[in-house]
């Protein structure tokens, strides 16, 4: 196995995952669920990766993909310098080995008919420690370092609360001396009164162990804890990633920013705070055109030549979106014009008399029940690059690299974030 230092221990590029969405008895494909779409990142050894979005996003998916549980649809995973595909059935058994995982639920690590110690000495049993001895001593000493004690071994799972569980479930994941850990919502599961120490102690069993960690979690908070390095993953995607002090202190993507705006802050008078996200991740099946984003983001960029408050904006896109929605309920809306802007959050009207006139034109079909019309003028009227065109992730201004079009303009004008690629 090629073994260069210089190599991440685990590298991801263009990981892609889709579901196949079939209908009728001969299960004909008529569309695809996008759970990951194209995912790139790295894991360097000893280092902790939070992997962080709202659920829907495609963590898990990342996740049981890189793990071997399920086929990607493309991209390659490359595990210390090996494609994890192009392993023979011995280098599988190493790799698995190699790579361990914690789950959100650590009641489903366990068989409640097997003692506690027995699961835990499972895996070493499987990979061939045959010594019944020797196993019992590892699991002790895999027991203290979580926290547990060595006599929790010869007890049941149901005998264990939730946070001693999910120790227990870490020392199981360890037990065969992994170089990866990936632990997906490790804590999501738990009281929130004991949520910390079990993050502690996976930040105490990284570094006694020099494992690399992939943190999964929907909470930046905890990701924040632990994480030397954040991604953070919006429908599929991967929209920004840096150092974790880099990605919270100056967050470069607006759904960055509202993740982060959520978190309890020391200094509330920061930016971002105060942003609340309103509807849920939309379906990966129809993923929205350009940035994904864009029919939430509180940031979604103007048509050009026209003078918009970025509320009055917001909700413009808003009505757009619910326009071109399958679910559009013109029941609720048509009956006034005043309706309509009230249920958007439109203001009677808007201080740019060109875009009123577009809008109130707009309203105007909607309520005479013509709602194809309305939809058309303003998506022709009011064409945003949020739509338009899928930006790339690539390096801002502050260095680590976003996929937002509000970066555009100033790449084009500093060379630092041309080059620094
Ligand atoms: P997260 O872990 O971020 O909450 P998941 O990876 O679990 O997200 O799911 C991403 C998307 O893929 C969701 O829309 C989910 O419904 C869909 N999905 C996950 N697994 C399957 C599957 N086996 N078949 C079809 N769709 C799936
Ligand atoms: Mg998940």
């Amino acid at each position: 196995m090629t073994d260069s230092p210089s190599e991440s221990l685990l590298s991801v590029r263009g990981l892609t995952k889709h579901y196949p969405v079939t209908e009728g008895p001969l299960r004909r494909e008529v569309g695809r669920i996008r759970a990951v779409d194209g995912v790139d990142f790295e894991v360097e050894r000893g280092e902790t990766l939070g992997l962080v979005g709202e659920s829907g996003c495609g963590k898990s998916t990342v996740a049981t993909t890189l793990m071997g549980l399920e086929d990607p649809t493309a991209g390659r995973i490359t595990f210390d310098g090996v494609g994890v595909a192009d392993r023979d059935d011995a280098d599988r058994r190493e790799f698995r080995r190699r790579a361990g995982m914690v789950f959100q639920d650590p009641t489903s690590s366990f068989d409640p008919r097997m003692t506690v110690g027995e699961s835990v000495a499972e895996p070493l049993a499987i990979h061939g420690l045959d010594d019944a001895d020797r196993r019992r001593e590892i699991v002790a000493d895999l027991l203290e370092r979580v926290g547990l004690s060595a006599d929790d071994a010869d007890r049941y799972p149901h005998e264990f609360s939730g946070g001693q569980k999910q120790r227990a479930a870490l020392a199981r994941s360890l037990v065969l001396n992994p170089d990866l850990l990936v632990a997906d919502e490790p804590v999501s599961a738990l009281d929130v009164s004991v949520q910390a120490g079990v993050l502690s102690l996976l930040d105490d069993l990284q570094r006694e162990f020099d494992l690399a960690v992939l943190l999964i979690s929907h909470d930046m908070a905890v990701v924040r804890e632990i994480c030397d390095r954040v991604a953070v993953m919006y429908l599929g995607e991967i929209v920004e990633v840096g150092p974790t002090e880099s990605v919270l202190a100056d967050p470069q993507h607006p759904y960055t920013r509202a993740l982060t705006a959520s978190v309890p802050r020391p200094d509330p008078d920061q930016r971002g705070s105060g942003v609340r996200l309103s509807g849920d991740v939309p379906s990966p099946a129809d993923p929205p055109s350009g940035c994904r984003f864009h029919t939430r983001c509180p940031e979604v960029i103007p048509p050009e030549g026209y003078d918009f408050e970025q509320d009055d904006w917001r909700a413009v896109m808003d009505l757009r979106t619910a326009l071109a929605a399958d679910d559009f309920d013109t029941e609720g809306v048509r009956r006034s014009a005043s309706a309509v802007r009230e249920r958007f959050g439109l203001p009677e009207e808007l201080p740019d008399s060109d875009a009123e006139a577009v809008v109130s034109e707009a309203i105007d079909s909607l309520t005479a029940d013509d709602r194809e019309a309305a939809r058309r003028l303003l998506a022709e009227e009011f064409e945003t690059v949020c739509e338009t065109d899928p930006p790339d992730l690539r390096a801002t201004e502050v260095g680590h690299p976003a996929a937002c079009h509000l970066h555009d303009s100033a790449a084009a004008e500093s060379p630092r974030a041309e080059s620094d690629d």
